[in-house]
C-alpha cells in the first residue's frame, strides 16, 4: 500500500469541497482500502466522512428514507425496513458477511467497484483499471461475468445486491454537489460500460449521495430476493432476482423484477413484468414471462449456463413471493 493522508470532515459542504478538489471520500472503506492494498487504487489524500449526519433511517409519509451513511447491518435490522421492505433486508443480509455489513454504508455499497479478478491483477489487461489496455476476461476466466449490457470493452457484472432490490422497488436517490441538489432513480446511477468502462456511475464531480428513498406500494411486502451463488456462506451472485408481486382477486395487478449477477449494472426486466400483468400466477405463467429475460443476452465462453439459470431463478423468486394462486 502506498502512503496516503486522511482527514475528517463533519459537514456535507466540507465533504463536497474535498471531493471537488479531487480528494477521495471514504466511509466504511470496505472496497477502497482493499483496492489500495492491491495498489489498484492509489489515492494520496482520503477524507473520512463518517461524522456526517447522514445515517438516519426513517419513514416519510409512506416512503422509506435511508441515509447514505447508514450501515448495511443497521438497515437490514431496522424494524421499518423489515416490516415494509423485507426485500431490502434480505438483499443486505445476502450481500455481505456480518463483519462487512457492520462497516459498509449504503452509499458505499452502491458505489462499490467490480469483482472481476483481472481488475485486481495489475499485470492483466483491463480497460476499467487501465483504459485502452484491453479486457482479459473476454477470452479468459469469465464464468462469473455478465451476459447483459456487455461491450467489447468490458463484461464485468455489477456486484451490489441491495442495488438490485432498490432498482426493482423504483427507489430514488438524492445527491448533493457544488451545483446543488438533484434527485434521480437509483437505476440511473449505473452506466453501461460501452467504450468507457472506467466511467461507472453518473455522479458529477464533487457530488455526494445524501439519501435513498424507497416508495411504499402494494407489492413491497410481497417481495423476495433470491441469490444463487457457489457457496452459501459468502459469495457474489452468479444470478440473483429481486421479485415482487401485487396479486388481487387471484390476478397479478403489479409485478417488479430486477436481476443481478448477469448484467453490467443492476438489470430491470420490464418486459417480464409486463408479461405477468392480468395473469393468474402459477409456474407456467412465470416460466413463459421469464423467457423474455434473455433478450439481448450475449454469453461468453464460460457463462452459457447463465442463460438457463437466469429464467429458473426468476421463476423461483416469483414463487417465493407467495404469489401462487
Ligand atoms: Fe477489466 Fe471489465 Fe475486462 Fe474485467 S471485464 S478485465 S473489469 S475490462
Amino acid at each position: 500500500m502506498l502512503p496516503f493522508t486522511i482527514e475528517k470532515v463533519t459537514s456535507v459542504d466540507a465533504a463536497i469541497a474535498a471531493a471537488s478538489s479531487g480528494r477521495r471520500l471514504t466511509a466504511g472503506g470496505t472496497t477502497l482500502i482493499d483496492l489500495m492494498r492491491d495498489e489498484v487504487e492509489q489515492p494520496q489524500q482520503l477524507v473520512d466522512i463518517n461524522a456526517l449526519p447522514l445515517s438516519d433511517i426513517r419513514i416519510d409519509r409512506s416512503d422509506l428514507v435511508i441515509g447514505a451513511l447508514a450501515r448495511m447491518a443497521e438497515v437490514a435490522a431496522h424494524p421499518d425496513v423489515q416490516r415494509l421492505h423485507p426485500l431490502i433486508a434480505e438483499s443486505l443480509i445476502e450481500g455481505a458477511s456480518p463483519q462487512l455489513r457492520n462497516m459498509a454504508s449504503i452509499g458505499g455499497n452502491l458505489l462499490q467497484r467490480v469483482r472481476c479478478p483481472y481488475f485486481r491483477m495489475l499485470d492483466a489487461a483491463c480497460n476499467k483499471r487501465n483504459p485502452g489496455s484491453g479486457c482479459a476476461a473476454r477470452d479468459g476466466l469469465n464464468a462469473g461475468h455478465a451476459v447483459l449490457g456487455t461491450s467489447d470493452h468490458c463484461v464485468a457484472t455489477h456486484p451490489s445486491d441491495v442495488a438490485v432490490a432498490l432498482v426493482a422497488l423504483d427507489a430514488t436517490m438524492r445527491v448533493k454537489g457544488p451545483k446543488g441538489e438533484r434527485t434521480f432513480p437509483v437505476e440511473e446511477l449505473f452506466r453501461l460500460p460501452g467504450a468507457t468502462p472506467h466511467l461507472e456511475h453518473t455522479l458529477l464531480p464533487g457530488e455526494l449521495i445524501v439519501e435513498v428513498r424507497v416508495p411504499g406500494g402494494p407489492d413491497s411486502r410481497r417481495a423476495r430476493y433470491l441469490k444463487v451463488r457457489d457457496r452459501a456462506s459468502y459469495e457474489f451472485a452468479l444470478v440473483s432476482a429481486a421479485a415482487a408481486l401485487d396479486v388481487a382477486d387471484g390476478v397479478i395487478r403489479g409485478a417488479r423484477l430486477a436481476v443481478g449477477g448477469v448484467g453490467t449494472r443492476p438489470w430491470r426486466l420490464r418486459a417480464v413484468e409486463a408479461a405477468l400483468i392480468g395473469k393468474v400466477p402459477d409456474r407456467q405463467v412465470f416460466q413463459a414471462a421469464a423467457r423474455s429475460a434473455l433478450e439481448g443476452a450475449r454469453p461468453l465462453s464460460g457463462n452459457h449456463y447463465k442463460l438457463e439459470l437466469l429464467p429458473r431463478t426468476i421463476v423461483r423468486a416469483f414463487e417465493m413471493t407467495g404469489g401462487i394462486a
